[in-house]
């Protein structure tokens, strides 16, 4: 079988030049292009730092769809570009894995049914890293026995959307797993907005904002004379490299969206 031949959009970012390293030192992957919205023509490897490797920054994204026809578009950009990417990449017949947060759930419909109207796979992850899916895991079956919880995140203060995905995705899998609570004394009052963070389906969800913070997250679960506390801390975005070299190589076989790397997974 041939090499996997992938393009990175956001190239230039923090997570862009991770995933970059990552392909260069996959032998299984190629990597074609990278995706910026202003450089053009400039060698990605000195643009990120690590010398020379022949291989160009384009800033027209169906250009590169088109004519360097990559198998994957690896998309680390912004949320509303993020969108975009993916939906013109399964237009072009680019299988889109991303790691862009900020998706709502008819967004994530919407991606499905381009899928498979289209017969390519998809993968959207809103975490990457193996640590943050186990934390998920295991918070989905603490709700069962412990269904009082509250989530805190806490990310650089560089990122745009609030909560972040995996708060949202990990309010999602407790929802499953237990009926909506109302959490708290019945009457309390908010002496400053927002300080009770955002609601959903019961549970409140805390976002904190911080530079020097990478990606963290607990969620507390408490009962009667009892806590619990899961946490994940990614203290580096390799962390994250792993899922998304996993997502290359799955979302070669998918015809449909899969959303979330749990599912990719091997029980
Ligand atoms: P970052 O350092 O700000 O990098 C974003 C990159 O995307 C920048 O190079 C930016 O270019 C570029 N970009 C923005 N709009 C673009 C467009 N229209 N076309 C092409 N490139 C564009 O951010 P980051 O920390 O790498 O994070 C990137 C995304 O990944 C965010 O959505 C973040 O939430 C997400 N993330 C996901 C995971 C996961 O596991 N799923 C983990 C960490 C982060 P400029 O410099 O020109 O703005």
């Amino acid at each position: 079988m041939g090499k996997i031949r992938v393009a990175v959009a956001g190239a230039k970012g923090r997570m862009g030049r991770e995933a970059v390293k990552m392909i260069l030192d996959d032998e299984a992957l190629a990597f074609v292009r990278g995706i910026d919205r202003t450089e053009n023509g400039v060698d990605v490897g000195e643009a990120i730092g690590i010398g020379t490797i022949g291989v160009t920054f384009s800033n027209a994204i169906e250009d590169v769809l088109l004519k360097d026809k990559p198998d994957v578009l690896i998309d680390l950009t912004h949320p509303d570009a993020g969108k975009r990417h993916t939906r013109l990449a399964l237009e072009y017949g680019v299988r889109p894995v991303v790691g862009t947060t900020g998706w709502t759930p008819q967004e994530i419909a919407d991606v499905d049914k381009l899928s498979r109207d289209r017969h390519i796979g998809a993968v959207i992850a809103p975490n990457f890293a193996i640590g943050a899916v186990l934390m998920m895991k295991f918070a989905q079956t603490a709700a069962k026995y412990m269904p009082h919880v509250e989530i805190i995140e806490m990310h650089h203060d560089q990122k745009l959307d609030a909560p972040s995905g995996t708060a949202m995705k990990t309010a999602e899998l407790i929802a499953q797993n237990r009926r909506e609570l109302k959490q708290g004394h019945p009457n309390e009052v908010e002496q400053l907005e927002g300080a009770r963070g955002g609601y959903y389906d019961g549970l409140r969800v805390h976002s904190v904002r911080l530079p020097g913070l990478v990606a963290h997250q607990q969620v507390l679960f408490g009962g009667p004379g009892q806590t619990l506390t899961l946490r994940h801390d990614s203290l580096d975005r390799q962390s994250f490299m792993p899922g998304v070299n996993l997502a290359v190589k799955k979302v070669m076989q998918l015809g449909h969206l899969v959303y979330g790397l749990e599912h990719l997974l091997d029980d």
